[in-house]
């Protein structure tokens, strides 16, 4: 059969050519064909007002109609383009209520073919045998014969959604794929793009990584010719994607640079002494000496806080990388230079170890407090603080409080940062005057990523753990293992070990179950009699807690029963089991931050997870990569590649942008590129007209964020 006239023509121009007016960008959809004031309220509503709107929704995904084939070369399963006639349609009803089916055969002048539709009676209606035909869909093999299943159907002389590589969109409210791609036709038969939408990308930039300009992208990826293999398109990997994703980062790593450059102009008010004389006191108070990247940290510390302009810096370490200590150090710098200092972490139990590790380190110099929801006598320890009587206070969101005012914060530090929003590190900042601030986070982010997550912050590295580490092995098991898993630990607390047992309670200390802990504490206690546990949760009482962690840390409570408070922070180097129960409920993140409470010490260590049945192939899976590596990043890469950042950096203060193309994990390399050209341009700016524009819009954007930033 001779191809149909349309198919050897370019794309055919839209059905509704008689909108004969000429588009801008800025034309209100309503004024599109197809489009009523029902449905432009209902575009509205989804963020859909004028051309531009629609001009970036994007096709999801592409279908490869281009090669038509005949009836007699159906030699295998998978998607086929066909043309003929439709014969003997009729309408089958089937058993299954709610359920009806056409069927029919399809014809060429090579043979025919069956064709079933699953509840589309209404084409028996709009079907015609007198016309020809094209038809989209999936051939599969019914007995002996090939039959063309649930097949897109149009007539082969107005055809728009076949002989091309077909844009998938996703629907925008009522308006379905086919509708939105009639209305794309309409608007690119319409308009001139390369008017309407002006390239804020200099030349150059585009030239350097030969990209189209961003009207031509707009056009490809809704009208790719044929030539394009469908597959790029489907990876976004065509340059035209490529330009979209490449531009999206550029944008918001410009905001960023600007937005550091305003900050670190800004003026900080108690400015820290680090010479000689401190270094002589830092290495008096090291208990061990430094790693090399624990050195190299501190001094990227030391140089922020010797400067004029606030320190912003987020410190990243893997669990047990030792990041502490250097808080410790930072600390004690600030408050030999007069100032003073708060460190926050997330849990009273952390708060609590972190108090007695700065009371050891710092307490015979300085005076050290601790400020809790527990802590007695409050006011007084405000008193204090305000007065500057109190050089650092170590707390949990209780230093956040309106109550809690400083007289003189020099460093702030917060502790396991990923449990903190954005809005309480600005409260603690706003304890002082633009006080010098360090952030911690075991959340092994890569680099490229973190320095979008948290574009503001200048960040460190420790990338290595402090010798003399021992090896954790990570066994997965299943439930049925349970008492054989308690029979070898109940041996090995014969022989002396410690360990951890936790469960998955949800633990926010409003919400817990106090029978379901207890239940479940006792349980394991009953398996493990003779050998000393103890229960932990979020409402045990201060002096519970106290008085727990301190026999556990002394080796005299042999067993830690507990809810997941016991995820960050804790360390009890001699503890070298933990067992996790019902390990499917934890996220692969928490499971490696519960494991990092182990390993701790000389001695080899080991995990076991339970885990009960598993509901997917995601679970299974984070499991299989928990049990086979304990490398955070790897962990961390893992997650990312299955969940995506938004849910890895945690929705509450991850403050990553959402971008219509880009994705910051697979796209990854654009992101650096972005990253780099983005400091490039902002320091030739002086010197670059072409640049202008870019500049002056990434400048508005970031100057609103640092308003929020400096709260003024
Ligand atoms: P994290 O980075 O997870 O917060 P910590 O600061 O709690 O880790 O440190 C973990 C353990 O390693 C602590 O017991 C700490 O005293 C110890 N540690 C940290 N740095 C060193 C070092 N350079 N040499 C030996 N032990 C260290
Ligand atoms: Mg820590």
């Amino acid at each position: 059969m001779s191809k149909p006239a349309f198919f050897t023509s370019p794309p055919p121009a839209s059905r509704t050519s008689r909108t004969a007016v000429n588009l801008t960008a800025e034309t209100p959809l309503v004024e599109l064909r197809g489009i009523g004031p029902v449905r432009s309220r209902e575009l509205a509503a989804a963020g859909y007002r004028v051309v531009r709107d629609l001009l970036f929704h994007l096709p999801f995904r592409y279908e490869d109609r281009s090669s038509l084939e005949t009836v007699n070369r159906v030699d295998a399963e998978g998607d086929y383009l066909l043309c003929g006639r439709l014969e003997k349609l009729s309408r089958v009803r089937l058993r299954r209520r709610g359920m009806s089916m056409v069927r029919g055969r399809l014809v060429d002048d090579t043979g025919e073919l069956a064709v079933v539709w699953f509840n589309r009676p209404y084409l028996l209606e709009q079907l015609s045998a007198e016309k020809t035909y094209l038809l989209y869909g999936r051939i599969r093999r019914r007995a002996e014969h090939w039959e063309l299943l649930n097949p897109t159907c149009e007539p082969a002389d107005e055809a728009l959604h076949s002989g091309r590589i077909v844009p998938v969109y996703s629907a925008l409210g009522k308006l379905g794929c086919k509708a939105l791609r009639r209305l794309m036709g309409q608007v690119l038969d319409h308009i001139q793009l390369e008017e309407e939408l002006a390239d804020r990308l200099p030349g150059g930039l585009l030239d350097k990584y030969s990209l189209p300009s961003l009207p031509t992208a707009l056009a490809t990826l809704h009208r790719p010719q044929r030539e394009i293999s469908v597959d790029l398109l489907n990876d976004r990997k065509t340059p035209a994607h490529e330009r979209l994703i490449y531009g999206e980062f550029l944008k918001l790593q410009l905001e960023l640079a600007v937005l550091r450059s305003l900050q670190t102009r800004e003026h900080k008010a108690h400015q820290h002494v680090w010479g000689e004389p401190i270094q002589q006191l830092l290495e008096e108070l090291l208990p061990f000496s430094l790693t090399a990247a624990q050195q190299r940290v501190l001094g990227e510390i030391r140089e922020d806080m010797s400067s004029p302009h606030p320190m912003l810096r987020l410190l990243q370490g893997d669990v047990g990388s030792g990041k502490t200590i250097v808080a410790a150090l930072a600390l004690a710098v600030a408050l030999a230079s007069g100032h003073q200092g708060v460190f926050m972490a997330p849990t009273e139990i952390l708060a609590e170890q972190h108090h007695r590790t700065f009371e050891r380190l710092l307490g015979e110099r300085f005076r050290v407090a601790l400020l809790t929801s527990s802590s007695p006598d409050q006011g007084q320890l405000r008193r204090e603080l305000a007065a500057g009587d109190i050089q650092l206070a170590v707390g949990t969101h209780s230093l956040i409080q309106e109550s809690v005012s400083l007289r003189r914060l020099g460093l702030a530090v917060i502790d396991e940062q990923h449990r903190f929003g954005v809005a309480q590190r600005r409260l603690l900042q706003d304890k002082g005057v633009r006080p010098d601030l360090l952030v911690l986070t075991a959340t092994p982010i890569p680099r490229s990523l973190a320095l979008t997550a948290y574009g503001d912050l200048a960040l460190s590295v420790i990338d290595e753990l402090p010798p003399g580490r021992s090896l954790i092995s990570t066994r997965v098991v299943a439930r049925s293992s349970r008492p054989a898993v308690y029979r070898w630990l109940r041996r090995r607390l014969d022989i002396g070990a410690q360990a951890y047992v936790v469960f998955p309670l949800i633990d926010d200390s409003e919400r817990i179950d106090a029978a379901a802990v207890s239940g479940f504490g006792e349980e394991v206690r009953a398996r493990l009699s003779g050998h000393r546990s103890e229960i932990l949760h979020g409402r045990s009482s201060r002096e519970e807690r106290t008085r727990i962690m301190g026999d556990f840390a002394a080796g005299e409570v042999k067993v830690l029963v507990a809810t997941t408070l016991v995820e960050v922070g804790l360390d009890v180097p001699r503890a070298t089991i933990m067992i996790i129960e019902s390990a499917e409920r934890f996220g692969l993140l928490q499971l490696h931050q519960l494991r990092g409470r182990i390993g701790r010490g000389s001695e080899p260590s080991t995990c076991i997870a339970i885990h009960g049945r598993l509901s997917s192939d995601s679970t299974a899976r984070r499991l299989d990569i928990f049990g086979s590596s304990t490398d955070g990043f790897r962990v961390a890469e893992a997650d990312l590649e299955m969940r995506g950042p938004g849910d890895l950096l945690g929705t509450r203060q991850s403050g990553v942008p959402l971008f219509r193309v880009a994705d910051l994990v697979a796209d990854r390399e654009w992101l650096e590129r972005a990253r780099r050209d983005a400091r490039e341009i902002l320091e030739s700016s002086g010197e670059r007209d072409d640049l202008r524009p870019l500049l002056a819009s990434a400048e508005k954007r970031a100057a609103v964020r640092h308003q929020r930033f400096t709260g003024g």
